[in-house]
């Protein structure tokens, strides 16, 4: 079952933390955009079953709903979909109001993904987030007066200036609005990142990373007691409310990415979209063959995966759920014996309990996690 990813590249400021593929928005070209989009999910039209869209950015919200409705028909008509298919809108708090959640549910978005980041307005402030902790407040009001019953929020932790007792307040706070799903992520500060340079001017620092690891586990302990399960490094939910499109990334799945810079997974080819949104638009208005149709000149990086390859992201994404990996069956489909070729790289990992092996099955502890990447080099 195919997933489908749509990129919208449009931000109402630019957070000073953000390495993401986005631009600042403007109105005449999120226009062009849309109808470049439009035309390229048109174009990729093979009636193939599909489960699962996702809006993420950039800011998505910043869509009219008639857009985002014009978009999903597109999908729709493209596409073979299943009742009850998943369809997420990422939001940030401040395009949200009463009228835009009913449009936007209306539209046919099922699933909205809030981009809290904080419930401390300091910390807000300090990353540049236009919203404020009691807008987020109210933006998930207002989803829930529109209909949505599958909410997630998103928070960042080890943020700079924010202690320990800081991080658990905004969790606190994430479980009294009472989201279906969080997210939980890492501050990461990218070289050359505007917040660096504030952070430098302002003395601002981040705890030290013990404080980091403790953040991470007290979290999810305190989610647990509150109902939430964790399905992935990053990721908790509530029964059955885990987010089907991203699992396709993390189960070895297929999805089709449409958008500037959107990446996509077919049978064992990757490819990805031009980055840049004014290329992309300008790509997608070629039309040499006159047709009408968009050329292949969207995609700027094409590779067919090897089984080796594909087995090497099989295992890095797979190694992130908390179900883990398969062990057992990855080496029948591949024809490999993953125990031996394994056993010794991972022994030390598995001595140390940070790594747990059971019958057939392959997956990282708790405290694993905290140190995933360096574990997942013994599949490079
Ligand atoms: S709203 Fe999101 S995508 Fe836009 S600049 Fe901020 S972090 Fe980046």
């Amino acid at each position: 079952m195919l997933g489908l990813y749509l990129h919208i590249p449009f931000c109402s400021s630019i957070c000073n933390y953000c390495n993401f593929n986005r631009g600042l928005f403007d109105a005449a070209v999120k226009d062009r955009y849309v109808s470049a989009l439009e035309q390229e999910i048109r174009d990729a039209a093979d009636g193939s079953a599909a489960d699962t869209i996702f809006f993420g950015g950039g800011t998505p919200s910043l869509l009219e709903p008639a857009e985002i409705h014009r978009l999903i028909t597109a999908c729709a008509e493209s596409f073979a979909f299943l009742p009850g298919a998943e369809i997420t809108l990422e939001t940030n708090p401040e395009t949200s109001s009463a009228e835009r959640m009913s449009g936007f549910r209306a539209a046919g978005v099922n699933r909205v993904s809030f981009g809290v980041q904080s419930f401390r307005d300091e910390e807000l402030r300090r990353l540049g987030r236009l919203h404020s902790a009691d807008r987020a407040r109210q933006a998930v009001i207002e989803a829930r007066a529109a209909g949505f019953d599958n909410v997630s929020l998103d928070l960042m932790m080890w943020l700079p200036q924010q202690s320990r007792e800081h991080w658990q307040s905004s969790v606190e706070a994430l479980i009294e609005v009472e989201p279906e799903h969080a997210s939980l992520y890492l501050l990461e500060l990218y070289p050359n990142a505007p917040l660096k340079e504030d952070m430098a001017r302002a003395g601002w620092s981040q705890s030290p990373d013990d404080d980091a690891a403790e953040m991470y586990l007290w979290s999810l302990e305190r989610l647990e007691c509150a109902g939430y399960a964790q399905y992935e490094i990053s990721n908790v939910a509530r029964p059955g409310r885990q987010s089907r499109h991203n699992l396709k990334y993390w189960r070895d799945g297929e999805w089709l990415g449409f958008g500037c810079g959107a990446h996509s997974t077919r049978g064992s080819v990757r490819w990805k979209n031009v980055s840049s949104t004014d290329e992309y638009i300008a790509r997608a208005s070629r039309d040499p063959a006159g047709a009408g149709r968009l050329s292949m000149s969207l995609v700027v990086e094409r590779r067919a995966m090897s089984p080796e390859q594909h087995l090497e992201d099989a295992l890095f994404t797979g190694l992130r759920l908390t179900e883990g990996l398969d062990f057992a069956a990855l080496s029948r489909r591949y024809g490999i014996d993953l125990w031996t070729r394994y056993e010794t790289p991972l022994t030390p990992f598995l001595h140390a309990g940070l790594v747990v092996r059971e019958g057939g099955n392959l997956r990282l502890s708790r405290e694993g996690m905290i140190i995933a990447n360096e574990i997942m080099q013994v599949f490079v």
